[in-house]
C-alpha cells in the first residue's frame, strides 16, 4: 500500500525510510489559528517549528494584552468603605492578591535605622510602596477578570517572611463588584474603562486556546 504524503510538504508519512509522522488534528487547528494561509495537515517534518513558533506566539500575545491591561487597570477603583454611599452594586465574589518583595530588608533596615528613628525610612517605604502596587494591580485585574468595575471592602496586610533574608509579604483582599451607577457616582474616564474591558475579553479569548499534543 502507498503510504500517505503530507499535505503541507508533500513528504510521505511513516515507513522504514520516513520518521515524521502527522501531527494530531488539534495540532493542525491549533497552527491554523495563527497562520495567514490555513492547511489541511502538517507533519513533523515541515510542522514542528511551525508548531512551537505558534506556542510562543500565544505566549506573546497574552503577555502583551495582559500588559496592556495592567497599564490601565488603575481605572478600577479600590475602596475600604464596605458599601459606599449611593453606590448601586452586585457583589461578584472575593479577590486577593500577594506579593514578596525586598531581600535583604531587615539589614535595610537595620543600616537606615536612625532615618526610621528620624521618622523615614526610604528603603522601607519604596519596598512597601512596591509591594503595594503589585498587589493592587493584581487585584484590579482579578476583578476585571471576573467582570467587576470596583473592589469594595478592601484590606491590606503585611507579614514578613522568609526568615534571616528579611522578605516582605504583602497581601490585599476586598470584594469584586459591579457598579452599576459608576459614572453617577465615580468621575472615571469611560474610554479608559472599555478599553480595559476589551483586553480582558481578548485575554479570556487567547486563555481558551489550550496547547494541544503535537504528536
Ligand atoms: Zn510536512
Amino acid at each position: 500500500m502507498e503510504k500517505s504524503a503530507c499535505p503541507n510538504c508533500n513528504k510521505k508519512i511513516g515507513g522504514i525510510l520516513f520518521s515524521n509522522s502527522l501531527l494530531t488534528i488539534a495540532a493542525n487547528n491549533f497552527i491554523n489559528i495563527f497562520t495567514e494561509n490555513p492547511g489541511s495537515g502538517y507533519c513533523t517534518d515541515c510542522g514542528t517549528n511551525l508548531f512551537n513558533a505558534c506556542v510562543t506566539k500565544l505566549a506573546s500575545q497574552k503577555a502583551d494584552v495582559l500588559n496592556a491591561a495592567i497599564r490601565i487597570v488603575d481605572v478600577i477603583p479600590i475602596v475600604t468603605a464596605q458599601s459606599p454611599l449611593k453606590w448601586d452594586y452586585s457583589v461578584i465574589e472575593m479577590v486577593s492578591s500577594q506579593s514578596v518583595t525586598g531581600t535583604g530588608l531587615l539589614s535595610e533596615i537595620s543600616s537606615s535605622w536612625t532615618d526610621m528613628l528620624g521618622g523615614q525610612s526610604d528603603a522601607l517605604s519604596n519596598k512597601l510602596g512596591n509591594g503595594e502596587t503589585i498587589c493592587r494591580k493584581q487585584l484590579r485585574i482579578k476583578a476585571a477578570m471576573l467582570g467587576g468595575n470596583c473592589i469594595l471592602a478592601t484590606d491590606i496586610d503585611y507579614a514578613e517572611v522568609g526568615g534571616v533574608k528579611g522578605m516582605l509579604m504583602v497581601c490585599m483582599s476586598g470584594t469584586a463588584a459591579n457598579l452599576h451607577n459608576i459614572e453617577d457616582v465615580l468621575e472615571l474616564d469611560k474610554e479608559k474603562l472599555s478599553i480595559l474591558q476589551a483586553s480582558i475579553a481578548e485575554l479570556k479569548r487567547l486563555n481558551t486556546i489550550a496547547i494541544p499534543q503535537m504528536v
